[in-house]
């Protein structure tokens, strides 16, 4: 396998576990993002692949060698850090070519190759310029420029657009990708921000207390999440718990909430699995008694008119659970509305022009609805 593998990754600080049997792999020109909350073991992670920190146990492998034991400058890394790390002295064509530089490539071949990647990322007419005479979005490409100029086999970035404002954050992580995919480059993206992960990543490994709890495509991270924790933590999921009464025919299983009787999907493979490597393993659906996750996103959560709305029954596909409105966050576009539904909290995001209206209607007494193919059950 060429490309990234980690195979196995430990490391304790003390008694904190940081990274525990982490297994993963990025083919060749795939980027991967490692996402999860402060303290997951990201970092960590990363400065392991890196080479600057030492795994308990566990290999690295790049392009099928293994570079465990082998020093940072020797691995063929390019690092993107946070906080730029460029060098004030410099300009920018000097800092781009620096890895160079250390390599002992003559000032012809350096400026040809700042040139290219100058004009890569958009910064032409900037090579002059000192870093204190750019903006921060500026920086940040002219760091990903240096970190390039070395023609890395592996690029790491570490919360690469954690410093920068929403807009050029937006703006940025687009063209991280865009040039990550021209140049075919095995990427690793650190962050703890879901929606840069969705938006840039291949796959998306989600890692919570140092093990992946999933590694999947965007699309299957958020849509068909294999545990509570990652469908809480992508995506600002509903995830209710709730008891099984039964199956229900139709591959739907019945399960209870309160007074209510909701009919859900249960589809094979569906709960909590640490890696997509144990990808035969399956389950039977989980008998009546059990406890369950129902998860619905917010936006699948339609919102009635008001308690009256309350369909008799959930027969036609649809189910329905009357609650109270706490709170409404008008978005311009849509409103996320917050409610508690028989002693659950729920979060709706109501698009349209219906949205500015509801600010006016907390306290009220509501019905949600949704249809069973909006539900996802995970135990
Ligand atoms: P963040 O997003 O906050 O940077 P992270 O997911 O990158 O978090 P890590 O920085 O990898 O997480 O930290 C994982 C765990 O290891 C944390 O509990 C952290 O406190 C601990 N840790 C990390 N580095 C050290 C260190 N040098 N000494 C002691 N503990 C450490």
């Amino acid at each position: 396998m060429s490309g990234l593998e980690l195979r196995g990754l430990s490391k304790r600080f003390g008694s904190t576990v940081a990274v525990e049997d982490l297994h993963l792999t990025a083919a060749p020109g795939e980027l991967v993002a490692l996402l999860g909350p402060s303290g997951c073991g990201k970092t960590t992670t990363l400065r392991m692949v890196a080479g600057f920190e030492r795994p308990d146990a566990g290999r690295v492998l790049l392009d099928g060698r293994d570079v465990t034991e082998l020093p940072p400058e020797r691995r063929g890394v390019g690092i993107v850090f946070q906080n730029y790390a460029l060098f004030p002295h410099m300009t920018v064509a000097q800092n781009i070519g620096y890895g160079l530089a250390v390599r002992s490539i003559g000032a012809r071949e350096r400026r040809r190759r700042a040139e290219e990647l100058l004009a890569l990322m958009g910064l032409e007419g900037l090579a002059g310029r000192r870093p204190e005479a750019l903006s921060a979005g500026q920086q940040q490409r002219v760091a990903l420029a240096r970190a390039l100029a070395p023609e890395p086999r592996l690029l790491l970035l570490d919360e690469p657009l954690s410093a920068l404002d929403a807009p050029v954050r937006r703006h940025l992580r687009a063209e991280i990708r865009r040039v990550q995919q021209e140049l075919g480059i095995t990427t690793l993206y650190v962050t703890h921000d879901q929606e840069e992960a969705l938006a840039t990543a291949d796959r998306i490994a989600v890692l919570q207390a140092g093990r992946p709890e999933q590694v999947g495509s965007p699309e299957e991270v958020y849509l068909r999440p294999r545990s509570p924790f990652v469908a809480a933590f992508i995506g600002n999921g509903n995830v209710w718990e709730t008891t099984v009464e039964g199956e229900a025919g139709g591959g739907l299983v019945a399960v209870r909430v309160g007074d209510q009787r909701w009919l859900v999907p249960c589809l094979e493979r569906a709960h909590a699995k640490r890696s997509d490597e144990d990808a035969s393993m399956t389950s039977a659906a989980p008998g009546p008694g059990s406890t369950v996750h129902v998860v619905v996103r917010p936006e699948r959560l339609r919102l009635q008119a008001g308690a009256e709305a309350a369909p008799a029954d959930n027969r036609a596909g649809v189910n329905w659970v009357e609650g109270r409105l706490r709170d409404v966050e008008y978005l311009g576009h849509a409103a996320m509305v917050r409610a508690e539904l028989a002693g659950l909290e729920a979060r709706a995001l109501v698009p349209g022009e219906r949205a500015g209206e509801l600010r006016h209607r907390r306290g009220e007494d509501v019905v949600f609805t949704f249809a069973a193919d909006a539900a996802w059950l995970v135990w």
